[in-house]
């Protein structure tokens, strides 16, 4: 068994970890639709994330939450302001 590497610029949903991807989707699932980012919103969001120094693994250096979580709640903020 080999450790995976930690990725910079990588999302979670463009690593090969399965279970951790599949954990975020059931999370942004069981969201209420209401409080859930459209789709345009949530790319975007994520297309600023993958240009961050702070993004490692999926994960916001900045604030530790998995960036495609915290991108998928509407009302959900950058902690360093640039979304
Ligand atoms: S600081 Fe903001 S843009 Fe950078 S990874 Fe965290 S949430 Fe994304």
């Amino acid at each position: 068994m080999s450790a995976q590497k930690p990725c910079r610029r990588c999302l979670l949903s463009e690593m090969n970890d399965a279970s951790k991807m599949d954990m975020v989707k059931k999370w942004i699932e069981d969201l209420p639709k209401s409080d859930r980012a459209d789709e345009k919103v949530y790319e975007e969001r994520l297309s600023i994330c993958r240009l961050c120094d702070n993004l490692l693994s999926g994960t916001c250096l900045s604030c530790g939450c998995y960036v495609e979580i915290r991108a998928a709640i509407k009302k959900g903020r950058c902690p360093e302001k640039k979304w």
